[in-house]
């Protein structure tokens, strides 16, 4: 399986960030060896200073497709997770900067939190659901899946252009505003609507 990921999906977290507003879904990867699952510590690595957390949901591909389009995309998967995004900030920073790949700063192991799954029939409307982060019983992160620039279906119809999704294949779609670096000691719980979806510590 393989891990797609998209940034700059919430314009409040475009504007924090500073970065400038995409004309097409920004697409990047992590291996599998990134995923930490089953509320497991995330261990800080010591390759950089400074890791954030980008609390999002993420999506699991329930059937292979190529060329996916956006009418037919909710095809494509049947459940729902909450995921954090580990990101080196200051080691992102320093490779943007230098026009260099990201995947030193967002794709190392431990780097993809994951949730259980949840079935999206227990929403409404996929694009109208809320979730968040607490940081040690503080919220530090508030979305909304409305507030994509977009779409669940759009990303998927975007993604499937370039690689061919395959079963259980996961995409990150992009996090709100708030995010912030994370301390030894943190405690991280996330949740989709009210139900907690994780709760791990930082070692
Ligand atoms: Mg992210």
């Amino acid at each position: 399986m393989k891990i797609l990921c998209i940034g700059r999906n919430y314009v409040k977290h475009i504007e924090e960030l500073n970065n400038q507003m995409p004309t097409e879904p920004v697409i990047f990867a992590k291996p599998d060896s990134a995923l930490l699952l089953k509320n497991k510590p995330f261990f800080i690595p010591d390759f950089a200073k400074e890791f954030h957390h980008e609390v999002e949901v993420v999506v699991k591909i329930n059937r292979i497709g190529k060329n996916i389009g956006a009418q037919f995309a909710h095809r494509y998967y049947d459940e729902l997770a909450l995921g954090i995004d580990f990101t080196a900030r200051d080691l992102q920073s320093q490779l943007k900067s230098k026009g260099l790949p990201w995947e030193k700063a967002k794709a190392f192991d431990g780097s993809a939190v994951l949730s259980s799954f949840v079935s999206k029939e227990k929403f409404d409307d996929v694009q109208s659901i809320n979730f968040r982060l607490d940081k040690n019983n503080e919220t530090v992160q508030e979305g909304n899946t409305g507030h994509m620039i977009y779409s669940i279906d759009q990303i998927i119809a975007h993604v499937s252009q370039y690689f061919t999704l395959k079963i259980g294949d996961l995409i990150y779609t992009g996090t709100p505003a708030g995010v912030g670096q994370v301390a030894i000691n943190d405690r991280l719980k996330g949740y989709i609507e009210d139900e907690i979806m994780f709760d791990f510590l930082v070692k």
